[in-house]
Formats: structure tokens, C-alpha cells, sequence
């Protein structure tokens, strides 16, 4: 049988090291144009790209889709697992690449605890215990393209080194148990990489998670310290085999992205574009040769709730080319769409956003074709401010709606003066 997924490095290490800026080209048996690395996976909940339906994501650069399992298993019998005519049909997404995994990616919280027979999740609809069982039964009835195995992560930052090991042993165990069924379904598999706040017990688990026979890797820095985690990503994948694709958890900032891409990760996790949306703000940041240099620092996101924007008669963006910018729809009128609480204001941003991380994606990889991604990685650091972006709708006024039925509506109105 032909390999699923087949992973070729298309650029050469200049020096010794094994981690370095680099492109690729993911080929899966479905599609027939290989997937080109380094790449967002399109953040979905439950299975759908927040605001958007299907009609929306024609013309977005959605090349893999990145689905949770916990989003599936808020129901306690989950008709998803019953559905026999797999995920991608289930989800509207049937040509589409689906990579399956358990968490949410931007949902850190702290769970019970897991055993050596289950990892717990915490969905809204309770705690539920994923068995090896469980898991190997998505992945039949799912049919995702690539899947990870079970992973016992550890949600507790103070974590004692007992703890670390037992998180690396068990996800061993798992992935041997996960390993046999794969194989006999021809479903490529990630092995996650555990280890923690542990740089020896994350060289331990690559090591060992190198001997078994997996299609790729799955790194995270989730809920470690944001300042200090680079040389605990760098103990993760030091040890790791150069000919396989990395996914890595925990870096969707531009700027996590960009040092992940000098370490040599080809799959992010993409929901920076949703979370910008959430907050009111579309994503304007350029990379590399579409970087236009100022003397001032420049913010890489617009704030749509920006009461000054409710003049602008401008598209978000007068250089992008999605939907939003080239129809064109203002910001005034998006900033009009957020305040009346308007589905068509976050549809508008959403889109947008999707789009420009994208874009951000294939300017880093033609930045790293041309050999200048480090020069091009130090002139984004200098032009674009660092701070976090806020939620952009803060010091708006709540008020509450008492009229509405049932529950009491927070209504949010800005005055424009
Ligand atoms: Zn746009």
C-alpha cells in the first residue's frame, strides 16, 4: 500500500544544526497537490471554522483542518461516532484534510486526572474519560486523514518530576496501544511529545517516541511560562528525525510562529485568526518582501470597535485580497456591524483573518526559499509592536437589556461624538 502521507524537506540545513527555517511539502494520498510547509492548520469548533460555513471558506487558504475530539464529546453517546459515513462527510469538509486530535489547542484548562486506563476531558457537558478503546473507535468510525495518539497532558505548571515521567511513560503506552490499529487502517499518525516543564524528560520522550514507526510529531508549549519555554521546545525537538513533518502546540502568535519556523516546525496551530476575531480586530501585519518599513512601530491588528474607525470608509486592508477588503466592506461599517451585534460583522473579520494568516504563511515560506527568513524575522521584531492584543471591545459600556426574554442580554453601545 502507498504511503498516506509522505513528508519531503525541500530546503538544505546551512550549517550543522538539525533545527533551522525550513520548507516542505506535506503529499497526501487524497489531494493531489502537496500541502507546502510551514502551514496553519484552520481551527475549527466542533467541526465547523468559527462564523463561517462552507460557502465562506472557498477562495480562504484552509489546506488542513485541525479537529478536537473533546468538541465531539459533550454528549455522553456522541452522534458523531454513530454517523457511518465518516467525519469529513459528518462536517461538510468531505475533500478536505482533516487532522484529528483530542484537545482544543486553545483550551488549556486543568481536568481531574488522568490513569494508566483514561485521560479525562473537560467539555461542557462534563468530565469524560477517553479509553484507548474510545480512541481506537474515532479513528475507525472517523476515518480522519492524520491522527494523534493519546496524550496525557499535564494541565498543573508546579508539576513534580514524578508526575513529568509518568505523563512520558504513559503516552508511550498509548501510542503502542494506538500504533497496531493505525497501521491496519493506513491512517498516518502523530506521536505527541511529552516532557513538560522537564527539558531532560522531553529529550527522553522524542528519543523514545523515535524508535516507534510514526508518520510525525506533535510538540507543545501550552501552559508553560511565555518567557522561558524556548529552550524546553528545543529540548523536544533537538532529538527529533529531520525527514518528519513537527506540529507544535502553543505557538499561534506571528511572533511563536516565527520561532517555531527558525526551529524548524512545519504545522501550527491557526487560531490566532480567531481569536483576533473575537476580540473585534482584523489581522494587518505583512512579512518579508510585503513588509513596508516605517520609522514609527506599527500595530499588527486593527481594533474594529475603535470608535474612530466610524468614519473610516476604507476596507480593513486596501492590499488584501479576501472577500471582505475586496467587495469592498469599510471598517465603518464593520465597526457598525460589531456594535449592533451583527453575525455579519465577525463573518466579515473572520474571513479577513483566515485569509491574512495565510498570507502571512506563504510570505514566510517565500522569505525562507530566498534564504533571508532570519534578516526578515529581525525586521518584523523592530516594525510591529509585541504587546498582546486586547480584547478590543474593553471600555465599552455593559448594559443590561432588561427587556429581553429569559436571560438578561449585555448590550454593548458606544456614543459617537
Ligand atoms: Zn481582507
Amino acid at each position: 500500500m502507498a504511503n498516506a502521507l509522505t513528508f519531503t524537506c525541500l530546503t538544505e540545513s546551512a550549517t550543522a544544526s538539525k533545527l533551522y527555517p525550513r520548507r516542505g511539502a506535506l503529499q497526501l494520498l487524497k489531494k493531489k497537490q502537496p500541502i507546502q510547509t510551514p502551514v496553519c492548520l484552520t481551527y475549527t469548533i466542533r467541526g465547523a471554522v468559527p462564523h463561517l460555513v462552507v460557502d465562506n471558506l472557498a477562495g480562504l487558504p484552509t489546506d488542513m483542518y485541525h479537529l478536537s475530539l473533546e468538541h465531539f464529546l459533550e454528549e455522553r453517546e456522541p452522534s458523531s461516532l454513530k454517523y457511518p459515513h465518516g467525519i469529513h462527510k459528518y462536517v461538510h469538509l468531505e475533500n478536505e484534510v482533516i487532522f484529528c486530535d483530542m484537545r482544543d489547542p486553545q483550551n488549556n484548562n486543568f481536568v481531574t486526572f488522568n490513569t494508566d486506563k483514561h485521560l479525562s476531558v473537560d467539555t461542557h457537558g462534563g468530565v469524560r474519560q477517553v479509553t484507548p478503546e474510545l480512541w481506537a473507535k474515532v479513528l475507525e468510525t472517523y476515518r480522519p486523514d492524520l491522527y494523534s495518539a493519546m496524550a496525557d497532558i499535564i494541565c498543573d505548571k508546579d508539576a513534580k518530576t514524578k508526575r513529568i515521567k509518568r505523563s512520558v511513560d504513559r503516552t508511550l503506552r498509548w501510542l503502542d496501544e494506538c500504533l497496531p490499529k493505525a497501521k491496519s487502517s493506513g491512517t498516518p499518525i502523530f506521536a505527541p511529545v511529552m516532557g513538560h516543564t522537564s527539558a531532560e524528560e522531553r529529550q527522553r520522550s522524542s528519543t523514545e517516541t523515535m524508535e516507534r514507526d510514526v508518520e510525525g510529531y506533535s510538540v507543545s508549549v501550552l501552559g508553560l511560562n511565555q518567557d522561558d519555554f524556548a529552550p524546553l521546545l528545543q529540548a523536544s525537538l533537538e532529538p527529533l528525525p529531520s525527514d518528519k513533518p513537527k506540529l507544535a502546540y502553543g505557538l499561534t502568535s506571528p511572533e511563536h510562529i516565527l520561532l517555531g519556523v527558525s526551529k524548524g516546525i512545519d504545522l501550527f496551530d491557526g487560531s490566532y485568526a480567531y481569536k483576533m476575531t473575537e476580540r473585534g480586530r482584523a489581522i494587518t501585519l505583512k512579512f518579508g518582501e510585503k513588509l513596508e518599513k516605517s520609522d514609527n512601530k506599527q500595530d499588527k491588528t486593527v481594533n474594529l470597535w475603535n470608535t474612530k474607525l466610524a468614519q473610516t470608509f476604507e476596507p480593513l486592508d486596501t492590499s488584501c485580497g479576501c472577500y471582505s477588503c475586496s467587495t469592498p466592506h469599510t471598517k465603518a461599517y464593520i465597526h457598525h456591524l460589531l456594535n449592533a451585534h451583527e453575525m455579519l460583522g465577525t463573518i466579515l473579520l473572520m474571513g479577513h483573518n483566515v485569509f491574512q494568516l495565510g498570507q502571512f504563511m506563504e510570505s514566510i515560506r517565500h522569505s525562507i526559499e530566498k534564504g533571508s527568513f532570519s534578516q526578515d524575522m529581525d525586521t518584523f521584531m523592530e516594525q510591529y509592536n509585541h504587546e498582546k492584543e486586547l480584547d478590543g471591545e474593553q471600555g465599552h459600556v455593559d448594559e443590561v437589556d432588561a427587556d429581553s426574554l429569559g436571560v438578561a442580554v449585555k448590550k454593548k453601545r458606544t456614543l459617537v461624538l
